[in-house]
């Protein structure tokens, strides 16, 4: 592979062909690289959304619920939403939590089992995003580790 633009030589060229087109979806995730795969594979399979635009940060959208002592990328993240609601045409937004979350293991919750405050955190970052009236929707998910794999619960499944 030869030299292209102001970069070096080319090192790989993925097997995936280039896609010019957008799907209007976009994920909120937990960077955690143990669930990479799996989010992607759900995003894509279960939930019929090739292409979509990933924001992956540590404890995915708990950032939009708050928790400023652990987090201050609150700001910045409703900034690359709102960049991305209006240059990528968003029309549906995906926020999914998952299960061993290292991002609750030292957030101070008042007592609440991690899983219940990942909730209450999802359903707040949900609320957020809905008083910008953009009219996009948005659902949240929970990926939990069961036999080996990793499952995908809707919001109202989650218990504790
Ligand atoms: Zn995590």
């Amino acid at each position: 592979m030869k030299q292209h633009g102001a970069f070096g030589q080319a090192v790989y060229a993925s097997q995936t062909p280039f896609d010019e087109r957008r799907i209007g979806a976009a994920a909120i995730y937990c960077s955690d690289g143990r669930f990479g795969e799996q989010m992607d594979e759900f995003l894509h399979r279960g939930l019929q959304l090739p292409r979509y635009d990933r924001i992956a940060l540590p404890g995915g959208s708990a950032c939009l619920a708050g928790h400023a002592a652990a987090c201050q990328e609150k700001w910045a993240m409703e900034r690359q939403l709102e960049f991305l609601i209006r240059e990528h045409g968003l029309n549906r937004i995906i926020l999914i939590a998952h299960d061993g979350c290292g991002f609750y293991k030292h957030l101070r919750t008042g007592g609440r089992h991690p899983e219940q405050q990942q909730r209450i955190d999802l359903l707040k970052a949900i609320e957020r995003i809905e008083t910008w009236n953009t009219g996009v929707a948005v659902e949240a998910y929970f990926a939990r580790r069961h036999g080996g794999r990793v499952v995908f619960q809707t919001l109202a499944q989650i218990k504790f």
